[in-house]
């Protein structure tokens, strides 16, 4: 088992309450960038429904790319073409500002090879928190996160399977559902009686802010 992350030892304040925040769909618009990366290689990205590997193509074939392959140009873009995504609109500032008042944590769902572009693309967008990389559901970090603060904690994800996998392990801990990407949303499954949906920062950060106070 992996081993606990220390909050004082991310630097954050355990008497602070605590802000979890995703980063892709969340804080930056992984699909649209994702996109990009991948037309650079000759292939769409179509938006059709609520998948990753699913929507790949290429152009004018009506059969998805094998997944496997799929894989592989996710696992690029991580590591290449993921300091070109977009900052969602608002966000910089919606954490900026909660900061004043909680210790903000990032954690993301991405491959190993990731960290460093990851990283250098939170700290050139205002977004230089400390970042946790993460695989499967969200819900056994989450908790351990939130138990070591005295204060309230947050959740927010794009996803009702790291929602649910927090609602699950911690309880406690206030969530909330963002997605980022205009095209997304109508497709992006919810579940409104478990976990908030706001996809616009400036509501999502006053109820965020309602929530640990
Ligand atoms: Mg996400």
């Amino acid at each position: 088992m992996a081993r606990t992350p220390q909050v004082d030892a991310l630097g954050l304040d355990s008497a602070r309450p605590l802000v979890i925040v995703d980063v892709d769909e969340v804080l930056g618009h992984f699909m649209e960038g994702f996109g990009a990366f991948l037309a650079t290689r000759g292939l769409e990205f179509r938006v059709e429904r609520f998948a990753l590997f699913q929507n790949i193509y290429r152009p004018g074939e009506e059969v998805h790319l094998e997944i496997e392959e799929g894989r592989r140009h996710y696992d690029d873009f991580f590591r290449y073409g993921s300091g070109e995504m977009r900052v969602a609109e608002g966000a910089a500032e919606a954490l900026r500002r909660l900061a004043e008042q909680a210790g903000v944590v990032i954690l993301t769902n991405a491959p190993g090879q990731g960290r460093l572009a990851r990283a250098r693309w939170l700290g050139r967008n205002g977004l230089d928190y400390p970042l946790l990389l993460n695989t499967g559901p969200k819900g056994p970090l989450a908790a351990a996160l939130a138990k070591q603060v005295k204060g309230p904690a947050a959740f927010i994800d794009d996803l009702l399977p790291n929602l649910d996998s927090v609602a699950e392990s911690a309880p406690k801990v206030a969530r909330f559902q963002h997605v980022a990407d205009e095209r997304l949303r109508p497709l992006a499954p919810a579940a409104p009686d478990r976990h908030t949906r706001i996809d616009d920062w400036d509501a999502l950060r006053i109820a965020i802010a309602d929530s640990i106070s």
